[in-house]
Order: structure tokens, then C-alpha cells, then sequence
């Protein structure tokens, strides 16, 4: 088991079968977003057609799971009990994915110490054995 940065009474995400490829990756603490294969246009989240060409031909795509943070907010209202305040949403930009961006959360940091552009690389809080969240840390200068 991972270090646990949310408490257990965090609501569980959704999988719908456009979404189950992507989370089983994340259970193998793997990053991946789609990438057509028709046209190389890469998406996230996940759908069944590439809105660049329509095509239904896609594969998953590693990524390295570094990025830099885009933007971000910090969260003074809990949303499950026992949740430690204030926290971070950040949207990051992820490396080696075509430009595509993903919100998470900034873990291991104190809200005064982000900044826009920071470095950040993904960590993975394993919730169960099949349920793995990837958040993002300051990454190792
Ligand atoms: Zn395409």
C-alpha cells in the first residue's frame, strides 16, 4: 500500500467502460491517455471515437508522469470527514502527452509553497488493491 493522502471517506470514482482501461493502468500505477490510431491525436479523458478524425481505432500511451502545474485552487471545505484542511486541486500539464492537461490533487506540498509552472511528477495513493488515484508531488529539482 501507497501513502495515504485522503481518508477513506473520500467518494469512490466512477467506471464506465470507456473509463475501465484507463483505471486498470492506474491500478498498475501507470499514467496513459488514448492515442488514435488513425491520426496520433491523443485524449483525456477517455472516449470512444478521436474527436480530431471520428476514428474508433485508439491505443493507451504511456507517460513518463511528470508535468507542470497549470493552474490550481486550494480548498478550505471538506467533502469527506475526517479530511485534512485546507487541500489542493490543481490542473497539470502532463509531459509527452500532446498537450493534454489532467486535474488532480497536490499532495506533499504546502499550499504558500506552490507556484504556477511548478514541477510536479505523479504519485500514486492506492485506495484498494484495484483502485489506485494518481496525485502529484513537487518533483526532485
Ligand atoms: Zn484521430
Amino acid at each position: 500500500m501507497s501513502e495515504r493522502y485522503f481518508p477513506n471517506g473520500m467518494p469512490a470514482p466512477m467506471a464506465n467502460t470507456t473509463m475501465l482501461p484507463w483505471w486498470q493502468a492506474a491500478a498498475e500505477h501507470r499514467l496513459v491517455v488514448q492515442q488514435c490510431g488513425a491520426c496520433g491525436h491523443t485524449r483525456f479523458p477517455p472516449a470512444p471515437i478521436c474527436p480530431e478524425c471520428r476514428s474508433d481505432d485508439a491505443a493507451w500511451k504511456d507517460l513518463p508522469g511528470g508535468g507542470e502545474v497549470f493552474t490550481y485552487t486550494i480548498v478550505h471545505r471538506p467533502i469527506a470527514a475526517e479530511q485534512e484542511l485546507p487541500y489542493l486541486i490543481a490542473v497539470i500539464a502532463l509531459d509527452d502527452s500532446g498537450g493534454l492537461r489532467m486535474i488532480s490533487n497536490l499532495v506533499a506540498v504546502a499550499p504558500q509553497d506552490v507556484t504556477i509552472g511548478m514541477r510536479v511528477e505523479v504519485v500514486w495513493e492506492d485506495m484498494s488493491d484495484d483502485l489506485a488515484i494518481p496525485r502529484f508531488r513537487p518533483a526532485p529539482n
